[in-house]
């Protein structure tokens, strides 16, 4: 039976585990490099990602995960999303993980105050999943590179990308229940598993 690990250092990762427990799929947290160990995939979750950069040094945490992501499935979430960019555009205070090939702008959908539901299209062998999930204060992807595929589109920039068994969501799933992204890359038995999937229909 796999297990994931959730990043525990900061922000929005209590709600991951509930995803995990409704998929029947065991999850613990993660704090400090071996923890990482004996997991076979890890959740970077919403939060704020300057704190979150910080941290990952006082615990250090950075080499390690990104050994991990050479052999391991990782999903990030908004400030999680930032974390695993290969560069954020203006942005200094934020040392990026560089696991996914994309160039992001922290904050590029609004402030807080503009926080709000998107509905959102995703097609996984050919069926179409509608889907309401939220945004906060989330980043966008402004470009990406050729190996990037894009799973979803949101006011003309790509919101869900995939690269290699690599996952990144500008926003947050979690929140609204929606397990299909944790399924997608965790769940082996799932016909949507990443590697069982015969199509992902291109956003
Ligand atoms: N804006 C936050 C950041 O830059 C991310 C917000 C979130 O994770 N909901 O880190």
């Amino acid at each position: 039976m796999i297990e994931v690990g959730v990043l525990e250092l900061q922000g929005n990762y209590a709600l991951h585990h509930n995803i995990f427990s409704d998929l029947g799929i065991r999850s613990k947290g993660v704090k400090l490099p071996k923890h990482l160990d004996g997991v076979d995939g890890l959740v970077i979750p919403g939060g704020e990602s300057t704190t979150m950069s910080l941290l990952l040094d006082t615990f250090k945490l950075r080499e390690p995960i990104k050994d991990f992501a050479k052999e391991n499935s990782i999903m990030g979430t908004c400030a999680g999303l930032i974390m695993m960019a290969k560069k954020i555009e203006h942005e200094t205070k934020v040392v990026p993980l560089n696991i996914l090939d994309i160039m992001v702008n922290r904050n590029a959908y609004g402030r807080q105050i503009m926080s709000k539901k998107m509905s959102i299209n995703l097609k996984l062998n050919n069926e179409l999943m509608p889907l309401n999930s939220t945004l906060i204060r989330a980043p966008k992807i402004i470009d990406y590179g050729k190996d990037v595929m894009v799973l979803t589109m949101l006011e003309n920039s790509p919101a869900a990308v995939m690269q290699n068994m690599h996952l990144g969501l500008s926003f947050h799933p979690e929140l609204d229940g929606i397990s299909i992204f944790h399924e997608l890359l965790f769940n082996p038995s799932s016909k949507y598993y990443w590697n069982n999937l015969n199509k992902v229909d291109a956003a």
